[in-house]
């Protein structure tokens, strides 16, 4: 075992002092809080960093004030002219006390499968709502829609589906209460609606389900309801507790019910926020106006924005000039679950970035002035806090980590099922394991999505990550681990939670190639005519052959030609001949993914 260095106890300060940039780590421990809390407060804050990477002196400024402590600035060099650079805030409480809260309208995604209807429901739902001469009248799209239900609220965000919802989870940002999930009653539960209901319920978001399209002569209610059950969404008729209401989307029946049940559920979930604090919130859309400039629509989640706030949000800072609501009105203020477009801000924040009002003018101005802070933050903003087998054996050893979730892809239903099964067997009682998803087929984006907002590993089984996934895992850093025997994934997965101190080999992918024409030559077999499009492809490396996302082989390379030479590499956008080593079975159109096993460094 590593020798475990002792911890002091923390003791969290009430002053500190940040004079230039400061590692996270070192910032944590000048606060006395721990590298977790402090991280997750900097997720709040739409800085997502992990222990080791260094704040600018103005976003560990913000972060240690949002923490409820006062900081000195000590600048390194004082402005001429300008008062002392110290600086003290009032402190603001991180936490709302339970007196400030007051109830908010929910706000609501709309996910199912493809094609079963979910752009129609918004579109019915919004019908219901236009009252006649309602004021403004024509609605704008600003990313989410207020829809005035029996004397209440309830917010639509206008991007159906989980992949955008998972988006923004990655990026911190928790914007969902409640999961319209509609299912098509013609068609039944299909694979994105398994997929939305996973990735529902890795947010504890709380589903709902319209069981959409019945008023087609081929719905078959009862049987879609059986196919709920079996997956745990039972309704009351089948002996569960999920609400499943009938709807059609293209007729309008059942919306009156569905609107009924969801401010049901809003009140059984007692949402809160406080108003009376500077407002916060996500960006959910963005757009850049000839006349206005840069135009964000925010949902204010707590708090209250009003025109003159300065604010910043992701990176882009400014003070709002105006506001809209999404039918057009021009609003002073907007409280807690209000969707509003906000125009003032000096460029584009990105969707899902957090938004916040700043303390006073002057921290305003510094960040203004302080055009950097754009550059660098932008350079923290890439990664999220990073989740790793290795991070996971440290954490355990450390005793912060409780849990390992799971993301598990394989080729075919019965690997899924076998993994499964063994990784549940493996729970300790220190460290739970949850499978957050599963699925057949190779690694996608919006599962590097859920792993990096579910703070989850994924593990490939005979498959691999396409190229949007890869380059998402890269920059979320998730740990995507390919492997081809079930026992080498249980072992690393085991090793992991034991902390044992079995070397763990991790593998890293060097390059890929893509075979576009075949050669078949006498005694010697079949050669692969390749173009390498990324990173390169050495003699030595171990080739894997994916074809459509999944794993076909992996083994030696036999032999490596450019031109008529053999060679040690060829490097990206050189052509070059490939044989494998025992493997005659590849296809044009087939990928090579040249990788080598590392030993990690604990
Ligand atoms: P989405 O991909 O989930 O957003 O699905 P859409 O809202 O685009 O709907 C897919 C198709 O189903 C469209 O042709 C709709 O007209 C049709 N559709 C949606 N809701 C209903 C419904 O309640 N009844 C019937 N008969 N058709 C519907």
């Amino acid at each position: 075992m590593a020798p475990k260095v002792e911890e002091p106890a923390l003791v969290r300060a009430t002053e500190v002092v940040i004079g230039g940039p400061i590692a996270v780590r070192d910032l944590a421990e000048r606060m006395g809080v721990s590298g977790a809390e402090l991280i997750k407060s900097l997720i709040r804050l739409g800085i997502v960093a992990s222990l080791n990477q260094v704040l600018d002196p103005e976003s560990a400024r913000i972060a240690v004030s949002e923490m409820g402590l006062v900081v000195h600035a000590v600048q390194p060099e004082a402005v001429e002219g300008e008062a002392t650079p110290e600086e003290k805030r009032p402190p603001v409480p991180e936490e709302d006390r339970p007196e400030d809260l007051k109830a908010r309208s929910p706000v609501v995604t709309v996910m199912g499968h493809v094609d079963h209807g979910k752009t129609s429901l918004l579109d019915a739902i919004r019908k219901t709502n236009v009252t006649a001469g309602e004021a403004g009248g024509i609605t704008q799209h600003i990313g989410a829609s207020t829809v005035e239900w029996n004397g209440k609220r309830i917010v639509f965000l206008d991007t159906p589906g989980h992949e955008a919802f998972t988006a923004m989870r990655a990026r911190g940002a928790q914007v969902t209460d409640i999961a319209v999930l509609v299912v098509a009653a013609d068609d039944g539960v299909m694979p994105q609606t398994l997929e939305a209901i996973n990735h529902a319920r890795a947010a504890k978001v709380p589903i709902l389900v319209a069981l959409n399209k019945i008023d087609k002569d081929n719905a078959l209610p009862d049987r879609v309801k059986k196919q709920l059950s079996e997956i745990g969404l039972a309704s009351e008729d089948w002996g569960g507790n999920t609400v499943v209401v009938p709807v059609s989307a293209k007729v309008g029946t059942g919306i009156d019910d569905l609107l009924d049940m969801i401010l049901l559920m809003a009140e059984m979930g007692e949402l809160k926020a406080n108003p009376d604090r500077r407002a916060r919130g996500i960006v959910i859309e963005t757009r850049l106006d000839k006349g206005l400039g840069p135009v964000a629509s925010v949902l204010v989640q707590s708090g209250t924005l009003r025109v003159g706030d300065p604010i910043l949000a992701g990176t882009a800072f400014g003070r709002v000039r105006a506001m809209a609501d999404d039918k057009g009105q021009r609003l002073e203020e907007a409280g807690p679950a209000t969707p509003v477009e906000v125009t003032g801000l000096d460029e584009l924040p990105a969707a899902g970035d957090v938004f916040r009002v700043l303390a006073d003018e002057k921290m305003a101005r510094e960040i203004a002035s302080q055009r950097d802070i754009k550059r660098r933050v932008q350079e923290l903003g890439g990664g999220q806090a990073a989740t790793s087998l290795e991070d996971l054996f440290r954490r355990a050893i450390e005793g912060e980590k409780k849990q390992l979730n799971l993301v598990l892809k394989a080729d075919v239903q019965g690997s899924l099922e076998a993994l499964r099964q063994s990784f549940e067997k493996l729970e300790e009682p220190e460290v739970g394991i949850e499978i957050i998803h599963t699925g057949v087929g190779g690694v996608r984006e919006t599962d590097v999505m859920l792993a990096a907002a579910s703070d989850a590993i994924i593990i490939a089984f005979n498959v691999t990550p396409d190229a949007g996934a890869r380059q998402a895992a890269e920059q979320r850093r998730v740990d995507v681990r390919t492997y081809r025997i079930i026992y080498d994934a249980i072992n690393d997965v085991k090793a992991a939670l034991k902390g044992l101190r079995a070397p763990i080999y991790k593998e890293v992918v060097l390059g890929h190639a893509t075979i576009r024409q075949l050669f078949k030559i006498p005694k010697v077999g079949t050669i692969a005519g390749c173009y390498v499009t990324d990173g390169k492809i050495a003699r030595k490396n171990k080739l894997r052959v994916v074809r459509d996302g999944v794993i076909v082989h992996d083994g030696p390379i036999a032999s490596l030609r450019h031109v008529k030479d053999d060679v040690r590499d060829v490097a990206t956008g050189f052509e070059c001949g490939i044989g494998l080593e025992n493997f005659q079975d590849i296809k044009e159109g087939d990928i090579l993914e040249a990788f080598a096993m590392e030993e990690v460094a604990r």
